[in-house]
């Protein structure tokens, strides 16, 4: 059904924060008057004061705890100073409704108790005393206007089992209603009334969830057949992600129906998720728009969607609980499915996400949904036990892909997946619909997950005409920049250009930088030595520093243990490290011969090149079958890595070593790169440690490296405090042994970054790229893991970012890119520009492809 062409309606609801200040009313009037100025009528619907409906549940809790006064007179006087900021006075039904809430709550806290109704009807206050204020503040302003009882005009729907949601979570009926047509039509052309709140048959109160409002302006406007509902907020529209947390998130521009109730219910605030089926089922357009800058552009929902698919926003929703249904008797069970939903049926829990195996069900349940106390998991754990094995888990976040035929761009997730392999994965599901692809994860994983992925695919095409300007660029102050925090590079901008005063690129290196890295590491108690990996990088001057500070090596081939008694003369011979893979047998004995450890990662060694090692002692490199990392190419354990020894060969192992004489004094074993989760130590710890008795000669255990290293300037960082308290129990374990920790890039990344000099720039078909002296020839890990590096305009370091490019090199490969659609200040050929944290894993892996000599390096 379409929209009624001739009305002249439209419902503009406004948020909390819109109706808070004086400079957002002044903005509310002045869409008003604009809207009447093209001749509609205007239904204004909007929320209580913002933070009111939270404190309206304080006083609740307050009340019943016999102590409602405090927050009382804190609600009250929010009020009294919003009027007075507005300067209007406090009206008699604005005092009525004051005198109300105190009757209420000295009732509850008379008889300590609660019910849904009374909940409901104090609830309603905040929308009822705001809509005062209101229409008293556009009558102040000459708007001719009304003000409604927004009751009267909703009814609530019984929603049959579940009595509680009927009251405060209410849906009502949207039918058009000619009689509420009738009704404002014989009104002024202004017309103010409550979100939030409804009235049911019997002539009560009741609510309609949290964030509601928006769903009480679409009723109304599927209800009068409205030409547009306006959805006025604190953003200016639907953005790729929640822009507050993710300011990379861009303005999408149109969205359809589908797409917008499916970024809404996978937990983007933005919308009510229950507003836009009255909208799409009226075929009404609905905006979103931020009052505080009213004139930007915001996001139009209709019917109408862009072709083509692509994801348009990474959603994540916090506080799911997953209930994990395990029986091996299940497959082939005729009606385990429905025994099992019988019983969150009966327990009145909604199911959100399923997911399901043969031996396994696994559901998820929305807490906007449910109520969730331990109380009732217990009795449904309890109820469904008699089924199968129940485990709960939580709490989990579930991080959402949203976008048009996301099946058809499954096969462009391949770098997406990588990133949730360092993650336990809980349940994956696919909506029917075509529209979204979810994860479920633990809680604390969500928002750096939401980050990564939006990074790897919001990533529009060639002048795409949906996705609209980053939050960043709409709003990023200089000042904002300037209070993240404070690289080591931003305070030594002009000796790092001085620098390039005679070259055009150079990796620069602060060593104080490393030796702070090094000191933290040194620092962990539970550690006996650090090794650091050189091949992040082998300048001579940081293996001395490094050295200075009691770190060891850890080589991966005989240049590099040779680099190490060159560059740290006189260095004891068993504070190296040697562990190679597939090496040539000659490389073994010339490191057994210079006395340093040397690991074997192969049972092939022992069984062909025993006697090389005959009265040795040396290290086991073990693959402990767990692989992590930032990238499936950095990940150095599990079935598909070729390092390592197996468990299930180490008797063997074990046989050879004792024909041959050879003593395990050791055991190794690195999962990986870039990890950020210290259970990735422990658990190769415990592996380890739980193979010692195989080995009874073991003094060493080695717990590889992989130490992630933010790769953002505001990223997060490796909590080495917990690292330390997390080792301390794997040492606990096995009291005579010494742990050993293996960083490499953890003691370097940070202390480089290459500088390089702008070259050209171009603009092809609205795409900017910026041209600089050295790509990947110097710095390869954007082109092969699709790493982040930051990237600053070094020469016009503070001046505000409005121009989005991507950085790109010299070299004939359409890989070679530093970084895709970086924000930067206008850069001019000769500008310098910065890529942070190249100090590990640059130079070392750089080349002289296309006859391009890498980035030379310096030291500050
Ligand atoms: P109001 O009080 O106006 O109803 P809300 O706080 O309910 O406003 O919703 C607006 C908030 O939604 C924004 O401040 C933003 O932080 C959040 N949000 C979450 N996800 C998104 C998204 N994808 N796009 C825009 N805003 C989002
Ligand atoms: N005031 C209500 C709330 O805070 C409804 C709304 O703002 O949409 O949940
Ligand atoms: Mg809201």
């Amino acid at each position: 059904m379409s929209a009624r062409a001739t009305s002249r309606w439209v419902v503009v609801k406004f948020g909390g924060t819109s109706v808070s200040s004086l400079a957002n009313w002044r903005n509310i009037a002045l869409v008003v008057k604009r809207r009447l100025e093209a001749g509609n009528r205007v239904l204004v619907v909007h929320s209580a004061i913002t933070k009111i409906t939270d404190g309206l549940e304080k006083l609740l809790a307050a009340a019943i705890d016999g102590k409602p006064d405090e927050p009382l007179k804190a609600i009250e006087q929010r009020h009294r100073d919003l009027t007075s900021e507005l300067g209007i006075t406090v009206s008699p039904q604005l005092q009525g409704y004051f005198d109300e809430l105190k009757q209420m709550a000295n009732g509850i806290a008379l008889v300590r108790e609660l019910s849904d109704r009374t909940r409901a009807r104090v609830m309603a206050n905040g929308e009822l005393m705001a809509t005062e204020i209101g229409a008293r503040f556009l009558m102040s302003q000459g708007v001719d206007v009304t003000w409604m009882d927004a009751r009267d005009m909703l009814s609530a729907e019984d929603r049959g089992a579940s009595a509680k949601a009927s009251v405060l979570s209410a849906t009502c009926s949207f039918a058009p209603d000619t009689a509420l047509e009738q009704k404002l039509d014989a009104s002024t052309p202004v017309v103010i009334t409550q979100g939030f709140i409804a009235r049911d048959s019997d002539g009560n109160t009741c609510l309609l969830g949290r964030g509601g409002s928006d769903t009480s302006a679409s009723y109304l406007g599927a209800k009068i057949r409205a030409r547009a509902i306006e959805i006025w907020t604190d953003v200016p529209g639907m953005f790729s992600a929640n822009p507050r947390a993710t300011p990379a998130a861009r303005l999408i521009r149109a969205l359809h129906y589908d797409e917008a109730q499916e970024i809404a219910t996978s937990g983007a605030k933005v919308l009510h998720p229950r507003c836009l089926l009255p909208a799409r089922q009226y075929q009404i357009p609905l905006y979103v728009y931020a009052t505080q800058t009213p004139d930007l552009e915001g996001t139009l929902i209709s019917g109408e969607s862009a072709p083509g698919a692509h994801v348009k926003a990474v959603c994540n929703r916090k506080g799911i609980t997953l209930i994990s249904l395990d029986s091996p008797g299940m497959w082939h069970q005729v009606g385990f499915m429905a025994d099992a939903f019988a019983v969150f049926k009966e327990h009145g829990m909604s199911v959100d996400l399923v997911s399901t195996s043969e031996t396994n069900v696994t559901v998820s349940l929305d807490p906007a949904a449910n109520t969730l106390d331990g109380e009732l998991l217990g009795k449904l754990q309890r109820d469904l036990s008699r089924l199968s094995n129940v485990r709960v888990i939580g709490p989990c976040a579930s991080v959402s892909l949203v976008g048009r035929n996301i099946r058809a761009i499954l096969h462009k997730l391949g770098d997406a997946f990588a990133l949730f392999e360092e993650q336990k994965v809980y349940l994956v599901s696919q909506a029917a619909n075509d529209l979204n692809f979810t994860f479920v994860v633990d809680e604390n994983q969500g928002d750096r997950l939401v980050e990564q992925l939006h990074d790897l695919l919001i990533r529009p095409g060639k002048g795409d005409p949906v996705m609209g300007p980053t939050w960043e660029q709409l709003f990023a102050k200089p000042e904002a920049v300037a209070a993240r925090a404070q690289p080591w590079w931003s305070t030594k901008r002009d000796e790092l250009l001085g620098t390039l005063a005679t070259r055009d690129s150079a990796f620069v290196y602060d060593l104080g930088q490393v030796e702070m890295a090094a000191r933290s590491i040194t620092g962990l108690k539970s550690i006996g030595r650090a090794l650091y990996a050189l091949k992040a990088n082998p300048h001579p001057d940081i293996l001395r520093r490094v050295a200075e500070q009691g770190v060891g090596f850890d080589c991966v081939s005989l240049a590099e243990i040779e680099r190490v008694f060159e560059a740290v003369p006189g260095i004891q011979a068993d504070r190296i490290l040697f562990t190679p893979n597939f090496a040539p047998r000659e490389e073994y004995e010339r490191a057994l011969a210079l006395g340093v450890h040397v690991t074997i990662d192969n049972l092939f060694v022992l069984q062909h090149w025993l006697d090389a090692f005959n009265g040795k002692s040396v290290f086991l490199r073990i693959d402990t079958g767990i692989g992590r990392g930032h990238h499936h190419h950095v990940k150095t354990a599990g079935a598909q890595s070729k390092f390592g020894i197996p468990v299930e060969e180490l008797d063997e192992v074990a046989r050879l070593a004792k024909a041959g004489d050879v003593s395990i004094h050791g055991l190794h074993a690195h999962a990986g790169s870039g990890v950020f989760d210290v259970e990735n130590w422990t658990q190769v710890g415990s592996v380890l440690v739980g193979l010692v008795k195989r080995f009874p000669d073991v003094k060493y255990i080695d717990v590889g490296g992989g130490l992630g290293v933010p790769d953002r300037i505001e990223g997060r960082e490796l909590d080495l405090a917990r690292l330390d308290g997390a080792l301390a129990k794997v040492k606990g374990a096995l009291p005579g042994v010494e742990l050993w920790l293996e960083p490499g890039r953890y003691l370097v990344a940070n202390a480089g970054v290459l500088l390089a000099r702008v070259t050209q720039t171009k603009v092809k078909s609205g795409i900017r790229y910026v041209g600089i002296a050295t790509g990947m020839n110097s710095l390869i890990r954007p082109a092969l893991y699709g790493a982040h590096h930051d990237i600053v305009n070094l020469t016009r370091y503070g001046e505000p970012a409005n121009i989005q490019a991507n950085v790109v090199g010299p070299i004939c490969e359409s890989s070679d890119f530093l970084g895709h659609d970086r924000l930067l200040p206008e850069c001019h050929s000769g500008d310098v520009l910065l890529i942070a944290t190249a100090g590990a894993y640059g130079r070392a892996m750089s080349s002289n492809y296309n006859l391009r000599a890498p980035a030379e390096e310096l030291l500050i």
